[in-house]
This record gives C-alpha cells, sequence and structure tokens, in this order.
C-alpha cells in the first residue's frame, strides 16, 4: 500500500513533466497512462469535414470543460462515387497534428485509445453509452442510446471495435458551460470513466467562444508539404484562394432562404454577419448563393486590390476557371487542381493572400477561422467587409 501511494505521485509528476515537455502523457514504459478524470468519446456522426471540424472544437471545450481527456475520433470521409464506395475512417493525424491540442488540452486518438487503454480500462462488457433521453426514444425498447443505428453510426463504432453493452439516458441538460456542475455531479470520473456519446458534445456552428480553439488545429506535415509544393508548382504569388459552394445539394440548402423568414443565421453565416442575432447584417441570397456576376464581381475586385498573379478556384462542382480566366485577358493564371481530398483545397485557401468564401458553409469557415488566427484578410461573395466575430481565445 505504501509503495502505491508513493508510485502515484510520481506517476502524476512524470506525466506533468512529460506533458510539458513532450506535450503528451505516457509513463516511462512509453505506455499510455490512464487518465483518473475520465474520457469523453463521441461520434463525428453529422456531416462532412466543415461539419465535423465545427463539432471538433466544441468537443474540445467540452472535454476540457469537464476536465476529461478527449480521444480524437477519427474524420469520416464518405466515398460514395469512388472506391471503396464506403465510408472512410482517416485518422485526425493524417491532416493535422494530434500535439498542439495538448497545449489547449488532454487528449489521446481514439485509435490509441482503443488499442492501448481500452482492453485494460474499458473491457468489452463494460461498454456504456450515454445519450439523450429524447434520442433513446427512437430505439426499440425506446431506453437504448441508438450508438450504431445506420450509417455513419454503424461503420464508425466498428472502426473503432466498439459493441455497446449499456445505456446511460440524460435530459436537462446541454453541453453548454451552464450545465458544467450538473455534467459533474451526474458523472463524476470514477463511477463513469467513459462517456462514449452517438454525437459531438457541442453546437453547430461552433459558438464564438470557441472559434479560437482553431489555433491548436495544426495541419500535418504531410499536408503541409504536399500543400507548399502545390502553391509553389500551381500558383504564382500573391494569389486570391476563391471557395465556390455551388453544387445541387447547396443551390436546394439556400432555397430555403428564399422564403425570407429564415433571418441572418443560417448554417454557418454567424461567421460573416455576427453572432448576435440582434446586431447582425442581413443574411442575402447571393451570400447563399452567388451567381456568375457576382463571382466576377468580387474577384474582379480582390485581385485588383491586391495586385493578384493568379487565382486559385477550390470548388465543391463547376470552376468556372474558363469565365474567370476571360476577365483578366491571359495575365491572371487561374487554377482548379480539385484533388483528391478536399482537405487539400482548404490548405491551399488557408495560404492565399486573400481568400473569398462562402459565409453560409462550414468548409469556408474552416478556412476564415486559420486565417483569422494567422491575421490573413478574407472576404465572402456577397459581403466585401464581413462583421467582426470574436476570436478570444478560451482559456
Ligand atoms: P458545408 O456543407 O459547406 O457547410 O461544408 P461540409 O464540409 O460539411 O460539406 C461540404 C463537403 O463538400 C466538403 O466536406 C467537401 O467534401 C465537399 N466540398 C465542398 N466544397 C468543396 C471544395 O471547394 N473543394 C472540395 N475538394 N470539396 C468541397
Ligand atoms: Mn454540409
Amino acid at each position: 500500500m505504501a509503495a502505491k501511494q508513493q508510485t502515484v505521485p510520481s506517476l502524476t509528476l512524470t506525466c506533468l513533466l512529460s506533458t510539458i515537455l513532450l506535450q503528451t502523457c505516457r509513463t516511462f514504459a512509453g505506455e499510455l497512462k490512464w487518465d483518473e478524470n475520465g474520457y469523453v468519446l463521441y461520434c463525428p456522426c453529422m456531416g462532412r469535414f466543415g461539419n465535423q471540424a465545427d463539432h471538433f472544437l466544441g468537443s474540445l471545450a467540452f472535454a476540457k470543460m469537464l476536465n476529461r481527456t478527449l480521444a480524437v475520433p477519427p474524420w469520416i470521409v464518405y466515398r460514395h462515387h469512388t472506391p471503396p464506395y464506403t465510408n472512410v475512417h482517416v485518422s485526425y493525424s493524417e491532416f493535422f497534428q494530434l500535439e498542439p491540442l495538448s497545449a489547449y488540452h488532454r487528449v489521446v486518438s481514439l485509435e490509441d485509445f482503443m488499442e492501448k487503454l481500452a482492453p485494460k480500462h474499458w473491457p468489452t462488457g463494460q461498454r456504456k453509452a450515454y445519450c439523450f433521453e429524447t434520442a433513446a426514444q427512437r430505439s426499440a425498447d425506446k431506453k437504448s442510446c441508438p450508438m450504431k443505428d445506420g450509417n455513419p453510426f454503424g461503420p464508425f463504432w466498428n472502426y473503432a471495435g466498439v459493441e455497446f453493452d449499456e445505456s446511460v439516458l440524460f435530459g436537462g441538460i446541454s453541453f453548454s458551460a451552464y450545465y458544467q456542475p450538473q455534467w459533474m455531479m451526474k458523472f463524476p470520473p470514477s463511477e463513469h470513466p467513459v462517456l462514449a456519446m452517438p454525437g459531438a458534445p457541442a453546437q453547430f456552428p461552433v459558438i464564438e467562444e470557441h472559434v479560437g480553439l482553431q489555433r491548436y488545429m495544426v495541419w500535418s506535415h504531410k499536408m503541409v508539404k504536399e500543400g507548399e509544393e502545390h502553391i509553389s508548382t500551381l500558383l504564382t504569388r500573391p494569389y486570391v484562394g476563391i471557395h465556390l459552394r455551388i453544387g445541387i445539394d447547396w443551390q436546394n440548402a439556400c432555397k430555403l432562404l428564399k422564403s425570407g423568414d429564415a433571418g441572418p443565421h443560417f448554417m454557418a453565416s454567424p461567421q460573416c454577419v455576427g453572432y448576435n442575432r440582434q446586431t447582425a447584417l442581413p443574411l442575402t441570397m447571393t451570400m447563399c448563393l452567388p451567381d456568375l456576376s457576382e463571382i466576377r464581381r468580387a474577384v474582379k475586385l480582390w485581385v485588383k486590390k491586391t495586385s493578384a498573379r493568379s487565382i486559385y478556384i477550390a470548388t465543391d462542382s463547376e470552376s468556372h476557371s474558363r469565365e474567370i480566366e476571360k476577365l483578366f485577358k491571359g495575365k491572371v493564371k487561374v487554377i482548379s487542381l480539385q484533388p483528391d481530398s478536399a482537405q487539400m483545397d482548404l490548405y491551399i485557401l488557408g495560404r492565399a493572400n486573400h481568400f473569398i468564401g462562402n459565409c453560409v458553409s462550414s468548409f469556408s469557415a474552416f478556412v476564415k477561422r486559420e486565417r483569422d488566427v494567422q491575421r490573413l484578410p478574407s472576404s465572402f461573395f456577397g459581403m466585401d467587409k464581413p462583421g467582426k466575430v470574436n476570436q478570444k481565445e478560451e482559456l
């Protein structure tokens, strides 16, 4: 007993020191050390990359609020038009570095959690799912969390190698900071070491307080290397990067604005109209779905303002590169790479001398947040001067 009492503080100290030095919490043997404060696990089961990234920032803040380690999930990439025609789970660290996250809060990849910690500390047979009572209402017995029902839920937890044994329901609380004491009281880590949830414990879009957490999302070395190679071979600086979100799914989404009673807040729009509903700038149809004349206008304006020598077009469908090229009579190089991975577009847009995004798109929002962190200028189609968003960092 006495020996144990001695090893606990020394391990804690080792962990603390290595957290400072290596920004990771490991024992001498290089094994991951179990966090007695518990873990948060979730499936990024809503939307594609932009939505998942918004949810990631909120979930990171939620884990910190509960002082639990966040098990960082992989990105779910939907490949329904190219082989293997199913969801692909791409580890967080393929695109971003895990280490910089630890400057904000303790994290472990979900893969490492499952491989190195779960067998001993969260064994099969003791895996509880946590969800809202309302979510459980959808299950047959009305008491089970719908953890693996349908796509992407089932494939995600199968990828992680998890079957759930029991459900714990909650209600009357939300993920906001206001409920922190209730979360702590309801789910002390001694009794509830692993909070595994069917969705992100976060809001969409990311709330204003958490926008600045973007600074902890740092591109992986592989992404930087490939991205910089593309930029130096394809583009001449200064370059303007534009995001065209104009495909059929977006045309349908923007139709919801036509009725006019949607208000200024629609999907990611707080990023440009402002978070405060009272002072928010109006959201127009052009901002949601810029037509070719608006695309021409904005591109011309910012190419002139920045004396750009090239333009990078990222698009969900058409690039309009011919039409844009014509604007400058061949004097400005126009590039649309249409890369295999959407993240490469994000990287290149993030590094542009000026960025024109889509206010309503969370894909654009990722680029805007990153550029704000780097103090690089951005505007939106239909809005040359976006409203100010507080980028204060939550500590
Ligand atoms: P949102 O729907 O615009 O809020 O953003 P999401 O990221 O949630 O969903 C849009 C998805 O469409 C992205 O994740 C990409 O897979 C794809 N997409 C949209 N715009 C682009 C683009 O400019 N380039 C690439 N490569 N993919 C895009
Ligand atoms: Mn979407």
